[in-house]
C-alpha cells in the first residue's frame, strides 16, 4: 500500500461516515491534499487533536481506491492559546476560511502557507491583538489572490506628503482629497495618514516582520473596515464569521492617528 508523508495546516475538517473526519491539509508545498482521518470523530480517538482546524501536523497517509487515509500524525503545533479564547479561534477560524478559499490556485497557495503560520502563531500569543492580526491577514490575503492595490500616491502628482486620502474602490488606488481627485475615486473610503501608512507597511513588509507593528484605535478602526471589505468584493463572498463577535471598537479622540511599531519604521 502506498504512503506518503506530508507536513500541513489542517484547514477544515468535517464528520464523514459518522466517526471519521475528512480534513483538508495546506502543506508548505502549496498543495491542498483531502484526506479521511478513521475514527476521529469518536470521544477519545488519538486523532481528534489532529484532525482539529488550524493545527500544524506530520502526517503519513495510506493511499487506498484513490482516496488518502491518515494512518499516523504528530502534532507539530497545537496553538492551544486560541483554542481557550472565542475571540482568538473565532479569528482563527475566518483566516483559515480565506486561506481555503484563495488555496484553489497552487501558486497563491504556496504563498499563503507562510502568512498563515505566522498568523495564527501570533494569534496565538496573549499579547497579540486578534483584529489586527485579521486586518493584516485580509490585506495581504487579497494582494496574493492577485488584488494587489495600488497605494502609491495620487496620480495627479499634486498630494503633499504626509496627507490622509481615500481609497477607491472602484479603482482600487488611493486619491488625494482634492475634490476633483474624490470625483475620479468614485466608490471610496476616506484614510487617515497613519492608516496609509499602516497599509503600505503591510504591502511592502516582509511575511516575517508583517504582524510586528501596532496601530491606534483610531488607525485599527479604519484598516478593519477598508480591508474586510475590499477582500469581500474582490472575493465576491461575504466573510461574515467575525460579526459574530460584533467588536466595534471605542473611537478615542485622545489617541494619535500614528502607528507605532518595534522595530519597523513607517516614516515616509
Ligand atoms: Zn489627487
Amino acid at each position: 500500500m502506498p504512503y506518503r508523508s506530508l507536513r500541513g495546516f489542517v484547514l477544515g475538517s468535517s464528520v464523514r461516515r459518522e466517526s471519521d473526519r475528512l480534513i483538508h491539509i495546506l502543506t508548505r508545498e502549496g498543495e491542498v491534499v483531502v484526506a479521511s482521518v478513521p475514527g476521529a470523530a469518536k470521544s477519545g480517538s488519538r486523532f481528534a487533536l489532529a484532525s482539529q482546524p488550524g493545527i500544524l501536523c506530520d502526517y503519513v497517509l495510506t493511499l487506498s481506491h484513490d482516496f488518502y487515509y491518515v494512518k499516523e500524525a504528530e502534532v507539530i503545533e497545537a496553538f492551544r492559546n486560541i483554542r481557550e479564547d472565542i475571540e482568538r479561534l473565532t479569528a482563527a477560524a475566518h483566516i483559515l476560511e480565506i486561506t481555503k478559499d484563495i488555496s484553489v490556485d497552487s501558486v497563491a497557495s504556496e504563498e499563503i502557507y507562510p502568512l498563515l503560520g505566522h498568523a495564527l502563531a501570533r494569534l496565538n500569543r496573549l499579547d497579540s491583538d486578534y483584529r489586527l492580526i485579521v486586518s493584516v491577514f485580509e490585506w495581504r490575503a487579497a494582494a496574493i489572490a492577485g488584488f494587489s492595490p495600488d497605494l502609491s500616491d495620487c496620480d495627479c502628482g499634486e498630494e503633499k506628503p504626509g496627507q490622509a486620502g481615500t481609497f477607491s474602490y472602484d479603482n482600487c488606488r488611493l486619491y488625494c482629497c482634492k475634490s476633483a481627485c474624490l470625483t475620479r475615486a468614485g466608490n471610496s473610503i476616506f484614510l487617515s495618514y497613519g492608516a496609509i501608512s499602516a497599509l503600505r507597511y503591510i504591502d511592502a513588509s516582509p511575511v516575517e516582520k508583517i504582524f510586528s507593528f501596532s496601530v491606534s484605535v483610531k488607525v485599527l478602526d479604519e484598516i478593519r473596515r477598508l480591508t474586510r471589505s475590499y477582500l469581500s468584493q474582490r472575493l465576491e463572498k461575504n466573510y461574515s464569521k467575525m460579526d459574530l463577535l460584533q467588536d466595534i471598537p471605542v473611537w478615542n479622540p485622545a489617541e494619535t492617528d500614528s502607528v507605532t511599531q518595534n522595530p519597523p519604521d513607517l516614516s515616509p
